[in-house]
């Protein structure tokens, strides 16, 4: 993956910025997932729990796309876990209702949040930084795809 980017024409800070704020917010998602799998509880728990699980994974899997993107633009993922939350966009939202009714719609909520951070991030760079642009709609794809599932 290349690291090229017109730094005449875009601000990579900002850029850097909202990549922290997008990796903060798919660890707490990859969390948010992984306990939620565990917790749910009502009508058809098992099936949900499975396809919660797999969400998890790919949210680790948007982690790393995320991070490696930030380095190699020079910057520095948070270090800290204690920092996820303040440098993600929304708000709280531990599962501790376990009806599933109300984790999903949590989750859903998590996912319009990514799905609107990951297209700002899309107008970024759009023409100015195709490899983030491209890591940015990939990830956006599959957030899309998370939202579908939860709503039905
Ligand atoms: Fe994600
Ligand atoms: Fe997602
Ligand atoms: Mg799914």
């Amino acid at each position: 993956m290349g690291t090229r980017v017109a730094r005449s024409r875009m601000d990579v800070s900002k850029l850097v910025e909202v990549l922290t704020a997008a990796y903060a917010s798919e660890w707490l998602a990859y969390y948010q997932y992984w306990l939620g799998a565990k917790l749910v509880r009502g009508a058809d728990e098992g099936r949900v729990a499975a396809e919660l699980t797999l969400h998890a994974t790919e949210e680790l899997a948007h982690a790393v796309l995320v991070a490696d993107r930030i380095i190699q633009l020079g910057g520095a993922p948070v270090t800290q876990p204690r920092d996820w939350r303040a440098s993600r966009p929304a708000s709280t939202d531990a599962p501790d209702d376990p009806w599933v009714g109300t984790l999903l719609d949590q989750n859903i909520v998590g996912e319009q949040c990514a799905i609107s951070v990951y297209k700002d991030i899309m107008d970024l760079t759009r023409e100015k930084d195709p490899v983030t642009y491209n890591v940015a709609l990939g990830i956006l794809q599959q957030e899309v795809e998370h939202e579908e599932d939860l709503q039905s």
